[in-house]
């Protein structure tokens, strides 16, 4: 990866310069983090699944209205995408409790809440990511009082549409994370877009018939077959048809040697692929 530039490197993905002004790569890595990074692990196949996951979601919050960052895949771990000025919040929406709000409030994981209830929380590795208020947004001049409006609605509105999605392919939204970002327009006027990623490495899914968990909680609570999971997802969306079984370790089966994805890209044996 000396070809060009490393502009930030997070914990699941790293960002290079684009080849035009405004644009961005992001390329997903395999690795998984959890408990503010001291739990870690490689995933082999993760960084690929995240990355079709994401492009599936993010075009089709785009054809809805709902602006993102998403230009176009690249390949298979790398995506497109417009440079945005990171807003320092993770917003997340819940529909069901689990989680941090199970154990801060002590409502069991599972229970259907009344609304659809969004948080706020700083994003800062160092401190672990605190839980903040709009008092605290608009006091430390993280976002306008207009930026959060701008948010919340958008937010819902995410909410709406992947309940929707997910709902019709028997997984249930329990929650998710998103980020936001400001273009400038001009110089004193800045649009908010939908940021990062949207993956089962950032949502809570889980079957609707049996509850059991497709998402990045089979890592944090060593359920294991986190892959499968993910590819599960994958491919009740309907994004890799023949997504192969990737067994953790790196081995694949047969059919995953011969498996081609429908775009004719060599997806078989993700494993292989770095
Ligand atoms: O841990 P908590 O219950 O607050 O997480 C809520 C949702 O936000 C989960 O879907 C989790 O995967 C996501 N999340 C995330 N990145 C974080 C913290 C939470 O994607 N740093």
């Amino acid at each position: 990866m000396t070809r060009r530039k490393k502009i930030y490197e997070g914990k699941a993905k790293i960002l290079y310069e684009g080849p035009e002004p405004g644009t961005l790569i992001q390329y997903f890595k395999d690795d998984a983090t959890a408990f503010n990074a001291q739990k870690k692990a490689v995933l082999e196949g993760k960084g690929v699944i995240n990355n079709r996951i994401s492009e599936f979601i993010m075009t089709r919050l785009n054809a809805m209205g709902i602006a993102n960052h998403f230009i176009r895949r690249l390949n298979l771990r790398e995506q497109l995408i417009k440079e945005v000025e990171i807003i320092p919040l993770e917003v997340v929406v819940r529909n069901v409790a689990a989680g941090s709000m199970s154990t801060r409030l002590g409502i069991p994981e599972g229970q259907v809440l009344p609304r659809s209830i969004i948080e706020f929380y700083y994003k800062d590795d160092k401190l672990g990511d605190p839980m903040v208020t709009e008092e605290h947004i608009t006091a430390f001049n993280w976002a306008t009082t207009q930026d959060i409006d701008d948010i919340l609605a958008m937010a819902l509105r995410v909410n709406d549409y992947l309940s929707g999605m997910f709902g019709a392919v028997g997984i249930t939204l329990v929650d998710f994370k998103l980020e936001f970002g400001r273009i400038w327009e001009n110089d004193d006027f800045a649009r908010i877009i939908l940021a990062d990623e949207i993956s089962p490495d950032s949502c809570r899914l889980w079957d609707a018939q049996t509850n059991e968990k497709l998402d990045k909680d089979r890592f944090r609570r060593d359920l294991g077959n986190v892959i499968e999971s993910y590819t599960e997802v994958a491919r009740r969306l309907g994004i890799m048809k023949e997504m192969p079984t990737v067994i953790q370790g790196g081995q694949t089966g047969d059919k995953a040697e011969k498996a081609a994805e429908p775009d004719g890209e060599a997806a078989s044996n993700v494993s292989k692929l770095h």
